[in-house]
């Protein structure tokens, strides 16, 4: 039996896994990078601390992370991600170079639900050879599904490339 700590913790390590290969196969672009959902800001901070010379824009409807993990204001986009998805296409085009969405709660149908509900909304920000890393499968036209990195467990993250 897979008990919840074990889920738990096979998605901290496939998150850092798939993040840490995302972060090194996109190093060379300068694009933008955006985390979908700030939580406690585990994983913006990891993010933050491993990636140079790319600003991290942080999307959520609210700002309640640890100490150590609040985004700049500027680098801060509040509101629902419905809205302000759409806003960044409008701000940005498709330049982001690495996209993380950690958005989900645990009903995992519902997470499903709104995975295909957002997922035309975050597809057109990646710019070419960019990468998508997801806590729960997306729905999109375009973006090719790549292997999960060593150290990833199957189901537990989905990394998408254009
Ligand atoms: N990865 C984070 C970490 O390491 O701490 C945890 C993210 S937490 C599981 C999910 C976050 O997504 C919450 O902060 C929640 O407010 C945000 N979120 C969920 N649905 C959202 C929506 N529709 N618009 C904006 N933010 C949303």
């Amino acid at each position: 039996m897979v008990t919840r700590l074990d889920l738990f913790i096979d998605r901290m390590v496939s998150q850092r896994a798939c993040i840490d290969f995302a972060i090194a196969e996109t190093d060379a672009m300068d694009g933008p990078v955006f985390e979908l959902g700030l939580g406690n800001g585990r994983t913006f901070h990891h993010m933050r601390e491993r990636i140079t010379g790319r600003d991290v824009y942080v999307f959520d409807r609210s700002v309640e992370a640890h100490p150590d993990s609040i985004p700049a204001d500027h680098l801060t986009v509040l509101g629902d991600v419905q809205e302000t998805l759409p806003q960044a296409l409008d701000r940005f085009g498709a330049t982001a170079s690495l996209i993380h969405a950690d958005l989900g709660g645990h009903n995992l149908e519902k997470n499903d639900a709104f995975a295909r509900l957002i997922s035309p909304l975050v597809e057109p920000l990646l710019a070419p050879g960019g990468i998508m890393v997801s806590s729960d499968r997306m729905y999109f036209d375009a973006l090719d599904e790549m292997p999960l990195p060593a150290g990833a467990v199957k189901g537990r993250c989905f990394v998408y490339r254009r």
